[in-house]
């Protein structure tokens, strides 16, 4: 009774056109695995998100959040509650200094306006898959760099739909860390700082990242990115002679090209799981354990994962549940 009520309700809110039953995931994930959504609908603005929490809030159903889908697994039975996508949105300069992206942004449309704009700073996050959102919420790292060092405020919604400004400090950035993953805040927009840029030179700094990508990533395959964090100084200890790197880790282990039905460790980037054609997410997930496994039983180093859980009883992040499931600072290595 309860569900046939909320469902009317989004109904009501969105129209037939955009609320879905059932949707699969997958296809809006890079892994490209995963069940489906019990509700799906894309969202436009603030407006529309506060009014999907609030309806969600009022009926009891969880509420999980997808932006370009490049940095999860979703279950291959798929997600009980709602699962609301931000895709797309609007660019805006707001001061000299200063821009404003809505969080569905996707990380290379940013970089693509930056550039053609003449404002340095995000150059070279170019070929970062995902959007503004994914990167807030995860902190994004490449080669050393943080996005959250860009970020001098946002705008947050809470589970209850309350919209909340805070300063790049409150986000309490860490490697692989930002505060959305212990609130489970949802990120509206933020605001990025940016210097004066020449665009030929942003352009060839564009250029670089993704030709470093290009060498060094498996990016043929459906993946989801670095399946796990650096082992992190203070936290853990790496033997004297390997290097404190996940994938290193992986590889010395004996992990590289390991297979679970369609899933295999990557012979490009040992810390990338690839779907060759039709893996299933137990698979992926049980790849994922054995290399956990296999890195602890030889080096005693015990991995955590980057990517996130979706739909998994044990690892599922509804944004309306407080998860607690903090992930600690780390090593910002690759
Ligand atoms: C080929 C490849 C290369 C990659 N290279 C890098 C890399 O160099 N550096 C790097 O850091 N990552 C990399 N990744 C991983 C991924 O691109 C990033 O983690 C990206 O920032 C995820 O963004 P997303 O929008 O796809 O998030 P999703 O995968 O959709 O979601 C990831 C998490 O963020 C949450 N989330 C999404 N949007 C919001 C929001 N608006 N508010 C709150 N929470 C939200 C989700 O609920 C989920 O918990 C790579 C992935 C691939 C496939």
């Amino acid at each position: 009774m309860r569900d046939v009520r909320f469902e009317a309700s989004l109904l009501d809110r969105f129209g037939s056109s955009r609320v879905h039953r059932q949707l699969a995931l997958g296809p809006l994930t890079t892994f490209k695995v995963g069940g489906p959504a019990d509700w799906f609908v894309e969202l436009r603005g603030s407006a529309e998100l506060r009014d999907a929490l609030r309806l969600a809030r009022d009926f009891g159903v969880p509420v999980f959040v997808l932006g370009g889908g490049s940095n999860v697994l979703v279950a291959d039975d798929g997600v009980r509650g709602l699962v609301v996508r931000l895709h797309g949105g609007e660019i805006t300069r707001i001061a000299p200094d200063r821009i404003r992206a809505d969080a569905g942004v996707t990380i290379n449309g940013l970089v693509r306006w930056t550039v053609s704009s003449g404002l340095a700073g995000l150059e070279a996050w170019a070929g970062t898959p995902g959007t503004v959102g994914g990167a807030v919420h995860g902190n994004a790292h490449f080669q050393g760099r943080l996005i959250g060092d860009l970020i001098v405020a946002a705008t947050l919604a809470t589970h209850k739909g309350e919209l909340t400004g805070v300063i790049g400090a409150d986000l309490e950035f860490g490697y692989d860390y930002s505060r959305l993953q212990r609130t489970g805040e949802i990120l509206v927009t933020a605001d990025f700082r940016v210097g004066e840029g020449e665009p030929a030179a942003l352009r060839a700094t564009a250029r670089e990242s993704l030709a470093f990508r290009k060498r060094t990533q498996p990016l043929a395959s459906p993946s989801a990115g670095c399946i796990f964090q650096n082992p992190a100084p203070g936290r853990d200890q790496v033997p004297d002679g390997i290097p404190w790197s996940a994938g290193a880790l992986v590889d010395r282990a004996g992990l590289k090209g390991a297979r679970e039905g369609h899933a295999r460790v990557s012979t490009t980037h040992a810390n990338f799981i690839v779907n060759e054609g039709g893996a299933k997410a137990g698979e992926i997930r049980a790849l994922v354990e054995r290399c956990k496994q296999g890195v602890l039983d030889a080096f005693g180093v015990e991995l955590r994962e980057e990517i996130v859980y979706m739909g998994f009883e044990a690892g599922g992040q509804a944004a309306t549940t407080d998860r607690g499931a903090e992930k600690t600072h780390g090593n910002p290595q690759d």
